[in-house]
């Protein structure tokens, strides 16, 4: 488990020199075979906002790991973005490997008014933008997003807070 120990990296992205808030960190060991397990270490920082996994053979191997991409990133010259098979806007750069998304015009187009999206997907195939989200006919849209609306229209009823899951992200 994590000890919290001094060097610790969300120590070390809280100190002055870091000034990195750290929205989330996971860690832990996951088996990657039944005689081997990884540590691994997740941090998501907001700036950069990007997310660091390091893995090694201890939860501080896997800490000092992450620590050194983000190392990295901060020294970086300056970033230049490749896509490396993203269509989805994000990319990464070609000197430190910094992954960010929107850093790219998506790669699809909405299927009815033509401007460049991702923000999701009809059952056959085309893509639909955020603001043409609710002109799809819903026959054409996956059961999670109806779901999803039926959800949060009951929550809207009720009076109670609307679930994180949001249609209105990009
Ligand atoms: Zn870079
Ligand atoms: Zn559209």
């Amino acid at each position: 488990m994590f000890t919290g120990k001094g060097d610790s990296i969300e120590t070390k992205l809280s100190t002055p020199e870091g000034q990195l808030e750290v929205v989330g960190l996971m860690f832990g060991e996951e088996p990657t075979s039944s005689h081997y397990k990884t540590a691994f270490f997740e941090a998501f920082p907001k700036e950069p906002a990007t997310f660091l996994r390091g893995e090694g053979n201890t939860v501080e191997e896997a800490e000092a790991s992450a620590w050194n991409q983000l190392q990295k990133h901060i020294a970086c010259p300056g970033h230049e973005w490749e896509k490396r098979g993203y269509k989805n806007g994000a990319g990464f750069c070609k000197h430190c490997g910094l992954f960010k998304s929107k850093v790219f015009e998506p790669d699809e187009d909405c299927y009815l008014c033509g401007q460049k999206t991702y923000h999701g997907q009809t059952n056959d195939g085309r893509w639909y933008c955020k603001k043409c989200q609710y002109d799809v006919p819903e026959e054409l849209l996956p059961c999670y997003v109806l779901d999803a609306r039926k959800y949060r229209a009951e929550c809207a009823a009720r009076g109670e807070p609307l679930p994180e899951y949001d249609e209105d992200e990009d």
